[in-house]
């Protein structure tokens, strides 16, 4: 995806703070953190939403959930406590159409909605 913001991050074409990162995941900090915490997981391939997730990617997102606990362990919010939001379409104000995940922490977060 030529285009794509996140694919652009993951061919290393766009600097990011990446605080995980193996063969199929990525996971680097929000450029407009709106908590302490705030890290975006995603997987390396492009897929746009959760509109598009099939069921051979089960894995992947288990994986992604997995990396989601690791790095809230790792920035320290594991027991204060953190959200795993994931946006989809426009009524969810999703603006980058790469699926990801956002770890938000280090602070008590208001109530959804
Ligand atoms: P969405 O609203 O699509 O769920 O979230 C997109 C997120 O990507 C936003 O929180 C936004 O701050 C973040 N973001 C947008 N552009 C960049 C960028 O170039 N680098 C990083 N690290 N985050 C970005
Ligand atoms: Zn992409």
């Amino acid at each position: 995806m030529d285009n794509c913001l996140f694919c652009k991050i993951v061919r290393k074409e766009i600097p990011a703070k990446i605080c995980y990162e193996d063969e199929r995941v990525m996971a680097f900090h929000d450029i407009n953190p709106v908590a302490p915490v705030h890290i975006l997981v995603i997987p390396k391939e492009h897929i746009p939403s959760m509109n598009e997730v099939a069921p051979e990617n089960a894995g992947l997102f288990g994986h992604m959930a997995l990396v989601a606990k690791q790095v809230s362990e790792e920035a320290g919010v594991a027991e204060s406590g953190y959200r795993v939001v994931i946006n989809n379409g426009p009524d969810s104000g999703q603006v980058v159409f790469h699926v990801h995940a956002h770890v938000i922490g280090g602070r008590a977060l208001s109530n959804l909605c």
